[in-house]
């Protein structure tokens, strides 16, 4: 007899705890997502500054799932899902994969959003991805050879100014550590400039970093990381970004030129376009930023079956944060072996919030969880410990563990390799326009492809 089959889009945070929830159910489990890995995003802007490397944060899913025998891994982009049918397509490099489905979880998580200017993406690149988090390390690294080089001062300056849009938990942790590079970490490398003379100004259109910890602990995270040599500005709207720097409008109304080479965005989110199929299939709402609104049980109206997850959703206010996924994913394969074995689940999803926490500057983070506030040492040792037992498989936590006695107490940073395609690859794909395909086992040309 041939057991219900569960299609499970994305291999994030969703998608990989779903898949290992349904380990004992009687179903077939096959994962398909666009990257081979489950990527840990917290923890990228640690890969973009050099202190991780990307094997740490980014675990092969197949091998995280390998010995689970119900479950099949499939490295493939679903462009496609048709309610009616049951049925995903997924695509890559010119394989067309077609899946039905008993049971299907979305788990595609969501994007950077530029709020309308995509185009500041070309000179502002945003936080998302490991792509992503290797184009800026190569931004970052480049950016001080450069000033090493340059015999301009007005160019040295605009390349020892870093810019980092967004001041939420990304845009904090990437500022204070770009500070912390510049300004402790990569003095003594350079010989013909200061890297501790770069400024590092961190922007947000509202008037508070991290509001949503708090008046108190927004308060401390901006004081630590004006200690830390970073340039807080509040109430400032970005209104241009170009190659060499930013425009600026303050909450006063005056205006500003920022120039600055090396500019960062973290600032706001885009849910997948899947939530825009399933929305127009089954008539949810999608909310400004692409989120789906699901129903309490996290199931999509009129289709039971189809559950969806984490970043993609809009369901009582839940913010875009790991455990929201983490959870959702037990939870909707809990209903669905529920169904297969005759035990139906029938409470609501409910969300259990463990708290949040941020890292500022070396052992320095706050913490939020309930009505308990840290700050300081205590805080950034209860990140530690959260983060690394989050971090997938022996062998990575010991290598991270490393990694952050070398950043942390050492003071190095020995993840610092970046290549010409990791700074220009994504901007030349970008230039090569619709028609650049590539496949493997044809001929590359420029816009046009020959072979299979
Ligand atoms: C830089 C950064 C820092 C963060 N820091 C924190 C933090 O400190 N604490 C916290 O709790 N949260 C943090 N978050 C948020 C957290 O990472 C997300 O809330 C969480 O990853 C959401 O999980 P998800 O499964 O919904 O999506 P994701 O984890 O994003 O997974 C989406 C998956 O879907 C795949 N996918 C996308 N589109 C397709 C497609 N068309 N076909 C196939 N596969 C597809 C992707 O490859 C990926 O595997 C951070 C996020 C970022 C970007």
């Amino acid at each position: 007899m041939t057991r219900p089959h569960v299609v499970i889009i994305g291999s994030g945070f969703g998608g990989l705890f779903a898949a290992q929830a349904l380990a004992k159910a009687p179903v077939d489990v096959t994962l398909v997502s666009r990257t081979a890995s489950h990527l840990f995003q917290p923890l990228l802007y640690q890969v973009a500054t050099g202190i991780l490397s990307t094997g740490e944060i980014a675990p092969a899913t197949r091998d995280i799932l390998a010995k689970q025998e119900n479950a099949t891994v499939l490295l493939s982009e679903v462009t496609s899902i048709n309610l009616t049918s049951r049925v995903v397509v997924a695509e890559k490099l010119a394989k067309t994969t077609v899946l039905k489905y008993d049971h299907l979880i979305v788990a595609a998580g969501a994007g950077q959003s530029y709020f309308g200017n995509d185009q500041f993406a070309t000179f502002a690149p945003g936080m998302k991805t490991i792509d992503d988090a290797l184009e800026l390390r190569a931004r970052i690294f480049g950016a001080l050879e450069m000033a090493e080089l340059t015999e301009s001062e007005n160019e040295r300056r605009s390349l020892l100014t870093f810019v980092v849009v967004g001041a939420g938990p990304t845009g904090v942790e990437m500022a204070g550590q770009i500070a912390e590079l510049t300004h402790h970490t990569l003095r003594k490398s350079f010989k013909r400039i200061d890297t501790a003379s770069a400024r590092v100004i961190l922007l947000d259109g509202a008037n508070a970093v991290l509001a949503p910890f708090g008046p108190r602990l927004s308060a401390a995270a901006q004081k630590v990381l004006e200690n830390a040599g970073v340039e807080v500005r509040l109430g400032a709207l970005v209104t241009n970004v170009d190659a060499g720097g930013l425009d600026v409008k303050f909450a006063d109304g005056s205006t500003e030129r920022i120039t600055a080479t090396c500019k960062v965005w973290a600032a706001g989110v885009q849910a997948s376009p899947l939530g825009r199929t399933l929305a127009e299939q089954s008539g949810a709402e999608l909310d400004r930023a692409g989120r789906i609104a699901v129903l309490p049980d996290l199931t999509l109206p009129g289709h039971p079956e189809v559950f969806v997850l984490g970043d993609m959703i809009s369901l009582d206010k839940l913010p875009g944060v790991a455990q929201v996924a983490i959870q959702g994913g037990r939870y909707a394969a809990k209903k669905i072996a529920g169904e297969v074995t005759g035990h139906p689940v029938t409470e609501p999803f409910k969300y259990v919030d463990k708290g949040s926490m941020a890292v500022i500057s070396r052992f320095g983070a706050i913490t939020k969880m309930g009505r308990i506030e840290l700050t300081g040492f205590i805080a950034w040792a209860a990140w530690l410990f959260v983060h690394i037992l989050y971090v997938v498989g022996f062998k990575h936590r010991v290598t991270t563990l490393l990694h952050w006695v070398i950043a942390f107490i050492g003071s190095s940073r020995s993840e610092r390799v970046t290549t010409e395609q990791q700074l220009v690859g994504r901007l030349a794909v970008q230039q090569l326009g619709a028609d650049f395909q590539p496949t493997i086992g044809g001929t590359l040309h420029p816009g046009k492809i020959t072979g299979d």
